[in-house]
């Protein structure tokens, strides 16, 4: 199958079925709104995005690990400096952690700066007896639990677009400006080291790269890495219309790119093979994920491969995983095995988080960091059955100390979940959490 992806490629998902997409009350506003959005400057350059497939190569064939992050939802209100610095401090911690524990290099996204819309598997919510159209993130409706926020309003989109930039902004101003330098390893921690058991391990691992730093620095070894990260924005094409308008051809290749995002992916509510999410990112030339639940079969992930990657350009395609800590074992080593033996370079990536959400006495939905754990422990066993690469991990987690997920170092149960519940959507890892993690994490990866 070959993909010719000119303009009219482009616009070949509206005629086919588009899920979880919001109704729109006015389609004239729309359109003003999406012929605004086309006109706005490009929040990433084709040529980002074509560094990062570079790097997702390096993912499938064994040689690198992601570590993809951040918010369920991430919110209008979220875009400023603090939380910014929170999310992208902890990132980098585990980052870190990865790189120095598991002598792998760490290909770091954000999933951040435009994850506005979520999907939803209820169209509408109720609450003491009060049904009100679902939440479908700040870039379609609001979450208060009143008519008015809950209703769609497209003009929504263009706040999308500038909290995104705002938001890429500053994740490029921390991360070329000094603040990423591995010099600063110690000043990330500060806040942090004396209040949680994670944060004391992790002082004694910067103990050892500061030492190793100066160390190199006196044998006159200083390079440029050390200064600054690499750092990519993803988040779901969830929102047709949001997505197309964003998307230009690049003047260097002649190709089509979403500009919304270095990566893009589907999440597992909308990936049919001929659905119009499908077709849309067939035709963009962005590295691009699929999410996988314990549903898919293998000849299911073979026809996306064919699909979405079907001249098997390395880095192109990610699977993301997300079976479940009970379902991960069982479900797992076929589509591995199958897409192998296809041949395909396929960069596999966990999210041990989709599958293990439950609801607890409390009313909150919640995880727990030993069923994520498990479901990480799992997947790096089949993997590791089958002589695959475990390519990397997607998380939801913030900076901040929330009570959203029980477990880890600082002991948190269903009883605390009240405390700083804050999420606009799915529970995450706090900053100790996300460290205790990636800790884990590296050690599967060394064993
Ligand atoms: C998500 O990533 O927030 C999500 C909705 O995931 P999935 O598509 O895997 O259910
Ligand atoms: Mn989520």
């Amino acid at each position: 199958m070959s993909i010719s992806s000119g303009p009219a490629d482009l616009d070949a998902w509206r005629g086919l079925p588009a899920l979880q997409q919001p109704d729109w009350d006015d389609p004239d506003e729309v359109r003003a709104v999406a012929a605004e959005l086309a006109a706005q400057p490009p929040l990433v350059f084709a040529g980002e995005c074509d560094q990062l497939k570079a790097q997702l190569a390096d993912v499938a064939r064994g040689e690198a690990f992601v570590l993809q992050g951040g918010d369920c939802a991430e919110t209008f209100d979220g875009s400023n400096a603090d939380a910014v610095k929170n999310k992208l401090k902890t990132l980098l911690q585990m980052a870190v952690v990865l790189t120095y524990a598991a002598s792998v290099p760490v290909v770091k996204i954000g999933r951040m700066a435009g994850q506005y819309a979520k999907p939803r598997s209820k169209p509408v919510e109720v609450r003491d007896g009060v049904e009100l159209p679902a939440y479908r993130g700040d870039a379609v409706n609001g979450l208060g639990f009143d008519a008015e926020s809950r209703r769609n309003d497209p003009h929504r989109l263009l706040k999308a677009y500038h909290c995104s930039a705002v938001t890429l902004n500053l994740c490029r101003a921390f991360t070329k400006g000094g603040y990423a330098d591995l010099r600063q390893v110690h000043a990330w921690n500060q806040d942090f080291v004396a209040q949680s058991p994670a944060g004391r391990r992790y002082e004694r691992v910067a103990g050892e790269i500061d030492r190793a730093l100066t160390f190199m620095k006196a044998c006159g070894v200083n390079p440029e890495e050390f200064h600054g990260v690499e750092f990519y924005s993803s988040h779901e094409a969830l929102l047709l219309e949001y997505e197309r308008a964003l998307t230009r051809v690049d003047h260097l290749s002649g190709l089509p790119y979403d500009v919304s995002a270095h990566f893009l992916w589907l999440g597992e509510r909308t990936r049919q093979l001929d659905g119009a999410h499908v077709e849309f990112l067939r035709h963009i030339r962005n590295p691009i994920g699929v999410k996988l639940g314990p549903t898919t079969t293998a000849d299911d992930a073979l026809a996306l491969i064919d699909r979405l990657n079907p001249e098997g350009e390395p880095g192109r395609l990610t699977f993301i995983t997300r079976m479940g800590a009970g379902k991960v074992r069982d479900a797992l080593p076929a589509l591995i095995e199958k897409v192998h033996q296809s041949g395909a370079p396929v960069a596999w990536i966990c999210d041990p988080m989709h599958g293990n959400t439950f609801e607890a006495p409390s009313g909150h939905k919640t995880r727990r960091l030993d069923d994520v754990l498990d479901e990480l422990a799992g997947f790096f066993e089949v993997h590791r059955a089958l002589g695959t690469h475990p390519g990397g991990i997607h998380i939801e987690f913030t900076g901040d100390d929330v009570t959203e997920c029980v477990g880890g170092g600082q002991g948190l149960v269903e009883g605390d979940l009240h405390q700083r519940y804050e999420t606009a959507c799915d529970p995450r890892l706090n900053r100790g959490q996300s460290l205790d993690l990636a800790f884990m994490v590296a050690e599967l990866y060394r064993k």
